[in-house]
């Protein structure tokens, strides 16, 4: 830790080192002034739409940087000002919206120290290379992303080597992958956008400029709104079937069969509501184990599931118990479907893992079959606690059954199908 403070410090202190030793600035000081206030709102504006990647236990932020054009036009004096009132900006941000890392403060020093670092070296390179770059067609362009280039080599060489004596980056391969994240069109984006602030600052067109800062900003704010409504979107899926989903089974859980309820019970449709119960399954619990018991319910699931269609529904709705709405089909059709998947269970065994072993164990379940039509009156609710009644029913005439109501009978009176 204390070697990468110190790291940190030698950043900054070499950074300082340059910038007195150039003594001066470059430009006047009402125009540097002028252009200070200018780049320093904007990069703190624009501080906002950064992407911030978390890489081992440091936080590392990729936003557009303006200081590319700020070190070639002021030099490294007026460079090491600017990065100093806009880095501590962002700190005093960071510390009021308490949002600030705990090493903030000195990890601040190091975000001057890199940055003038690596812009003044753009400076240095900018005034020796561009009588030559100026005799080549597109020379200024190819020059500016040139030092892009390089100024985001040197960048990530500094971050690199504070994640080395951090130890989140162990091997070459790590800082290879490292410098590989960055992209061409990222670092094509900042070499324009700093190679028209250049131009526009050189020939002093201060609205020209104000209005670049301001088309940067706003193509960057819609695409960042647009990818944070995305990412929100995503994660509230991922929340929401999180929270429908049981996770024993992976079908859905009970809460996903009551939201599913409300919403069917709006309809009028036909419905089989069954319910399932597996026979006995204490015992299981009691003769083997839980883990054994779990296995048992899973198989049981599976089970369940093959026999239905896309549009049928299947919930884990207590410990063993499964309810599924069968749609689409009438009541003969729901009767003959129930039958098979519980002649399907009684002959077939799961094997479960048991101790060291594989052990076959077989079992049997009861159903209880409510088929009507959903209605005001009669919603799904009071469907399903009709079936659970019939279920109830199988397990008192001795289990492994099927106890089937069609509701929907026309003499009104339920009809009774035991086996
Ligand atoms: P019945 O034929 O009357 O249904 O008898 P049963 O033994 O299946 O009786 P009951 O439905 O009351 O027992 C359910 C048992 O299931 C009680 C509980 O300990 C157990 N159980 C509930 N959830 C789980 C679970 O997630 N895993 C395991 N292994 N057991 C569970
Ligand atoms: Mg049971
Ligand atoms: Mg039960």
């Amino acid at each position: 830790m204390w070697r990468a403070r110190l790291f940190d410090f030698l950043l900054f202190f070499s950074a300082l080192a340059i910038a007195v030793h150039t003594r001066s600035l470059d430009v006047e000081v009402n125009l540097y002034i002028k252009a200070l206030f200018l780049f320093w709102a904007f990069s703190t504006l624009y501080h906002r739409l950064r992407v911030v990647k978390k890489t081992g236990n440091t936080t590392v932020d990729y936003g557009i940087s303006y200081s590319l054009s700020f070190g070639i036009f002021a030099g490294p004096l007026g460079l090491l000002i600017f990065e100093t009132i806009y880095r501590f900006t962002v700190y005093i941000n960071r510390k009021r919206t308490k949002t600030a890392d705990p090493e903030e403060f000195w990890d601040t020093f190091y975000n001057i120290g890199s940055f003038s670092l690596a812009y003044s070296a753009a400076y240095y390179l900018y005034n020796l290379l561009i009588p030559f770059f100026e005799t080549l067609p597109f020379g200024f362009w190819i020059l500016l992303f040139l030092l892009v280039f390089v100024t985001s080599f040197l960048i990530d060489t500094f971050l690199i080597t504070v994640f080395y004596m951090l130890g989140d980056v162990k091997t070459f391969g790590d800082a290879y992958d490292f410098y590989k994240s960055r992209s061409l069109t990222d670092m094509g984006k900042t070499a324009l956008t700093n190679g028209l602030l250049l131009l526009f600052i050189h020939q002093a067109e201060w609205g020209t400029l104000f209005a670049l800062f301001l088309l940067n900003y706003l193509v960057s704010l819609s695409f960042y709104s647009k990818s944070q409504s995305i990412q929100d979107k995503y994660e509230r899926d991922k929340f929401e079937q999180m929270a429908y989903t049981d996770y024993l089974t992976g079908i859905n859980n009970r809460a996903f069969m009551d939201k599913k309820m409300t919403e069917l019970s709006q309809t009028e449709e036909y419905i089989g509501v069954v319910v399932a119960d597996i026979d006995k399954f204490k015992s299981i619990n009691d003769n083997y184990n839980h883990s054994v018991g779990d296995q048992v319910i899973r198989h049981f699931a599976n089970q369940l599931k093959s026999y239905l269609n896309v549009n049928d529904n299947l919930f884990r709705s207590g410990g063993e118990e499964f309810t599924l709405f069968l749609r689409n089909r009438n009541y003969v059709q729901c009767v003959d479907l129930v039958e098979r998947i519980l002649r399907g269970v009684e002959n077939s065994t799961v094997e479960v893992e048991f101790g060291s072993e594989t052990v076959p164990i077989s079992y049997t379940s009861s159903f209880g079959l409510y088929f009507y039509k959903i209605s005001e009156q009669v919603p799904l609710e009071k469907g399903y606690i009709v079936a659970d009644q019939l279920l109830l029913e199988s397990k008192q005439d001795g289990r492994n059954r099927l106890t089937a109501v069609n509701g929907c009978n026309n003499a009104g009176k339920p009809v009774l199908v035991k086996n």
